[in-house]
Order: C-alpha cells, then structure tokens, then sequence
C-alpha cells in the first residue's frame, strides 16, 4: 500500500495531503525504469569487458592453442628447411659435379615463392601475420622438395647414362703389359722407321710377340675389320660418346665388322701386317674425330706410380715401330 504523504501549510497551519497527478506518476515511474536501464547497461559494459563467457572462455583458449601449434609447425618447417639446404647443397656441389651436370638455377629452385604478396584474404585478423607467414613457408618448401625431387630423377638418369659411358670409353691397356715391358713408343713426333723422317705418331706402340691376344678397351661396335696397306690388317671399335679405337698390323681378327663387344673381349692378335718394323700392336684412340694420346686412357690399368713410368718409357723411345 502506498504511503499517504502531507505537506505543512503555513497559513492555515494545517497540513495538507499531498496529491499526486497521474502524469507526475508515469513520469516518475519511467524515470525510474531509464535510471535502471542505464545502471544495468554500465554494469554490463563493465563485466563484458572484464569477465568472460564460457563461451568466449573457450574461443580464447582454442586460439591460444591454435597460436601455439602454428609456432610449433613454423619451428618444424625451420628444421626441414635446414635439411633441405643440405640436400641442395650435396646435389649441387656433389652429384651435379661428379656427372658433370650443371646446378639447378637459384631461380629454379626459388620459383613460385616470394614477390607477390599471396593470402591477403587472410588480411585483418588477429593472428593473420603468423598464418600467412606458415602458409608462405609450408607453399615454399612444397616447391623446394619438388624441384629437388626433381633434381634426382635427372641425377638417377644421369647415373645410368654415367655407367654406360664408364664401360664404353677406353680406360684399359689393349693387350697385357705386366711390368709395362711391352710398351715401346708413344704418342707424338716420333722416327718412323721405314721413311726414317720425324713424323707425327698418332697411337701408342707395344711389342709383343705375333698371336699375342689383343683387347677391346672399352665396350662398343666393330666398325672395321679389315685390311689396309698403311696399317695392315686393323680394327676400328666405335664407343659411343665420341671415342673410337683403332688397332693395327694385327696377324688375325677375332671379330666381324658389326659385332658388338665388351672391354677385355679378344678381338685379335698381334702381327706385323702392313708397314711395321717388327710384331707389334699400334694402338690408336679418336676423341670426336681427333686423335688423343692413349696414355691417358689406362685409368683401370695403371696406378700413379705405374703410369709415371709408363709415359717415361714411351717417350724416350725415339723411334716408332710404324
Ligand atoms: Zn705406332
């Protein structure tokens, strides 16, 4: 029950009861109900800014999970990026140098990453900085560990191409010359001692006696089996690779012109067919059509020690035997 409220009239000394209008009522009355409007609006405020949700308790927590997970991912791509590096470096100052392959371009390798600025989508929120920088890292190792994987296919071809070559190009003496006993003239000015003039010496001589076994240096084709008066009865093996033997004033052949043959195959034996002083084998290697001094292609025969004499022995010899 309301309160019934006087007022005391001083002129007639009598108090007067107050009355209320029903405007000043309302009035009042929505006063009231604004003043609590705003009293609960400011205690809001104060308590959304302070207090969390359970809701945004748990939104907040997942961030800072999520924060944390990507600093772990970027900590992982650092390590991977470290084991790439090396990979790269191999491949590039390694395998790519031992198969004579030339680097990858830095350009190559780098393609795809940087320059434009991608995943602006990402633009504005938060941890956006922390994102993009994971999403352009993750997009840059993707390309690096293509272009690497890449890289070793070509390498794996390049091995195989690698082997066949090592077993075509000559890298052995072409008959047996133990103690290098057999080697008697090497290549350049040399006498030729039938014109008895200094005439250029394209092989390399050895003396063997006649019927003594004669070599393939290296796998590849019979292109010639053959008789010729200069050289006599000689073989011309074809490598691949721009090599090609020559082996002359044999006695016999083993062969026939189109067959194929590996390194160490018989293909003849020494004679003294053609213009040859005494039984010997003149050996001869073509290097993409121009001779080049055997001497340099016993890498499977000779140790250090060996072929230093070797090359002594063969020119000192003054005189060839063809
Ligand atoms: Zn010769």
């Amino acid at each position: 029950m309301a309160k019934t409220k006087f007022r005391f009239n001083q002129e007639t000394l009598s108090y007067d009861r107050i009355r209320h209008s029903a405007k000043s009522v309302i009035l009042k009355i929505a006063a009231y109900f604004v003043g609590s409007l705003i009293i609960a609006a400011f205690y809001y405020v104060i308590w959304a800014v302070f207090v969390d949700s359970p809701k945004e308790k748990l939104l907040r927590n997942e961030i800072s999970q999520l924060t944390l997970q990507y600093e772990l991912i970027q900590k992982e791509m650092g390590e991977i990026e470290v084991v790439l590096d090396q990979l790269q470096e191999t491949d590039d100052n390694l395998y790519r140098s031992i198969f004579e392959a030339d680097p990858v371009s830095s350009a190559y390798r780098t393609a795809g990453t940087g320059g434009v600025r991608r995943y602006r989508e990402l633009d504005g929120y938060s941890n956006a900085q922390l994102v993009m920088e994971t999403t352009e890292k993750l997009n840059m190792l993707r390309n690096r560990i293509y272009v690497q994987s890449k890289s070793y296919d070509e390498l794996v071809v390049l091995a195989e191409n690698k082997e066949d070559m090592l077993r075509a190009v000559p890298a052995i003496m072409p008959i047996s010359n133990k103690d290098l006993k057999r080697t008697a003239s090497g290549f350049g000015l040399r006498i030729h001692p039938i014109y008895k003039i200094v005439m250029m010496h394209n092989g390399m001589d050895f003396t063997a006696p006649t019927g003594t076994e004669i070599y393939a240096t290296g796998d590849g084709k019979i292109t010639a089996a053959t008789s010729q008066k200069g050289l006599g009865n000689y073989v011309t093996i074809d490598h691949g690779y721009g090599y090609t033997t020559t082996y002359a004033h044999m006695n016999g052949f083993n062969v026939r012109r189109g067959q194929r043959v590996k390194r160490g195959d018989v293909i003849g034996y020494v004679g003294n067919t053609g213009l040859s002083l005494a039984p010997h084998l003149h050996y001869e290697i073509k290097y993409n059509g121009n001779y080049v001094d055997p001497a340099n292609f016993y890498f499977n025969d000779l140790t250090a020690d060996e072929y230093e004499r070797m090359i002594e022995i063969s020119s000192n010899a003054g005189q060839s035997f063809d």
